[in-house]
């Protein structure tokens, strides 16, 4: 990641934040951040804006997709004696003596609904924690407010493959970033206050913000004809308890035991998920002896896709399956040791890619269905590959096609694959 600096004034301020920084990721830093000259910068960062530049900070950064590590994640479960069942919600809480014995839920594609009787109803819903809480319990007081950030996508000509680029000073006073992701430039992102909703449609004002840092920084020409993509998230935050002033909000985690037993895990981070459901899961084994304590372990267990994982294996893959090295980079980075099973559907037909211009392959569609839960088209087009979030139009184009290959592997009649169409359309349309 570079930081340009046009002025020497906060060079300190910036140098020693990224040091603390360092110094938090101790030996696990990928590495030491580090002052660097006009030129350098430049070179790293070709888009910046030049004139006045003085000089740039260089840190370093991971990123992963998030969507890909949900369902690694959720797949390594169901190794370890999870049962997942996708698209089905809570509805109701079941009750007996005032205490939850479990829960009602709805396949929200099917319609069909059932009980579930359970020891312990764990809350994980995120945003949504609070309408949880409320099923429970109707006047019960929030613990969450929403912050809404939205991230707009440019092509790839916007950032250099391996550099990112931190803009350190907004007209608000926060950070934004220009990140190379997935053969794109994703800009991101914004902090408002927002209503909880399943699909939040990106204000375009906050598109606009964006973009207008954006041109103050770069040389290149940035307009809104340029972007592929926008999207929004809501961070769920918690009203930090500890605090006397109600009005504070936290980034950390809260684990709440409401009166008839619902255990809800509210706020956090990606960064910190491991650590949050160790912390519940700890909570309630303790609290309702669910079996012998034991340490948490899965600080030691490899995701689905991890095990036998050798990173740089995009050439090999490439030679083996005879894939262009977009296609082999993309295959191995997003599934690990499991690439060979993609290829294997590949080699059976459906080696095509799926969208003109992008690496995801059609092979991929049939991977979802069979393997990794996906039960709508948009599973596939925004979860198991992340073609919605990049590119509309070409997400648009592809749907069809996906929509066909889902039907053959389902059995899906007219009817449903109209449906499924129509449910593309409205997300790319209002919100994904
Ligand atoms: C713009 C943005 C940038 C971010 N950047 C970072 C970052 O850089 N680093 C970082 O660590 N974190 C980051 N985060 C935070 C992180 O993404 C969130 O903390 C995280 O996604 C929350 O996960 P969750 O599982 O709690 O909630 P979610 O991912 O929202 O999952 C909740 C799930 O519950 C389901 N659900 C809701 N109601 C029901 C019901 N009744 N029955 C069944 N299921 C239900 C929903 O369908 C959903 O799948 C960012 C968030 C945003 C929005």
């Amino acid at each position: 990641m570079v930081t340009p600096l046009y002025s020497w004034a906060r060079v300190p301020y910036i140098f020693a934040g990224l040091k603390l920084y360092d110094l938090l990721a101790g030996s696990h830093g990928i590495g030491h951040s580090r002052l660097m000259g006009r030129s350098s910068a430049l070179e790293r960062f070709p888009m910046l804006h030049a004139e006045g530049l003085k000089a740039g900070v260089l840190y370093y950064d991971g990123q992963f997709n998030d969507a890909r590590m949900a369902v690694s994640l959720a797949l390594t479960a169901t190794q370890h004696g999870a049962v997942l069942a996708n698209h089905v919600g809570v509805t109701e809480l079941i009750k007996s003596g005032g205490r939850i014995s479990g829960v009602s839920v709805k396949d929200s594609i099917t319609g069909v609904g059932w009980p579930i009787h359970a020891r312990v109803v764990v809350n994980a819903t995120g945003p949504f924690a609070d309408a949880t809480r409320k099923l429970d319990d109707p006047d019960v007081r929030p613990m969450l407010k929403a912050s809404e950030g939205i991230h707009v996508v440019l092509d790839g000509r916007f950032a250099p493959p391996d550099t990112g680029l931190l803009i350190p000073r907004t007209e608000d006073g926060r950070v934004l970033f220009v990140l190379p992701w997935e053969g794109h430039a994703l800009v991101g992102t914004t902090d408002e206050p927002a209503e909880v909703s399943e699909h939040p449609r990106p204000p375009k004002e906050d598109v606009s913000y964006l973009l207008r840092h954006v041109r103050r920084y770069f040389d290149l020409q940035v307009t809104e004809s340029d972007i592929k993509a926008v999207w929004s998230g809501l961070r769920p935050l918690v009203f930090d308890p500890g605090a006397s002033d109600t009005a504070r909000l936290t980034r950390d985690h809260v684990i709440e035991e409401s009166r008839s037993g619902l255990l809800t895990i509210a706020g956090g981070k990606w960064t910190t998920y491991r650590k949050m459901a160790e912390d519940t899961v700890d909570y309630a084994v303790r609290r309702y002896h669910l079996g012998p304590a034991r340490s948490c372990w899965t600080d030691r267990i490899p995701l689905v896709g991890g095990g036998a994982y050798e990173s740089g294996s995009g050439p090999k893959l490439a030679e083996r399956h005879g894939w262009d090295s977009d296609v082999a980079q993309y295959v191995s980075r997003t599934y690990g040791d499991r690439a060979d099973d993609v290829a294997q559907i590949a080699a059976q037909g459906d080696g095509g890619r799926l969208a003109q211009g992008h690496p995801f392959l059609k092979a991929e569609v049939i991977h979802a269905v069979r393997y990794e839960f996906a039960e709508r088209a948009m599973d596939v087009l925004a979860r198991r590959t992340p073609l919605a979030l990049l590119d509309t139009e070409a997400c648009r184009r592809a749907a069809p096609g996906a929509v066909d290959l889902m039907a053959a592997e389902k059995g899906w009649d007219d009817s449903r694959c109209a449906e499924e169409m129509q449910m593309v359309e409205e997300r790319l349309e209002v919100g994904i």
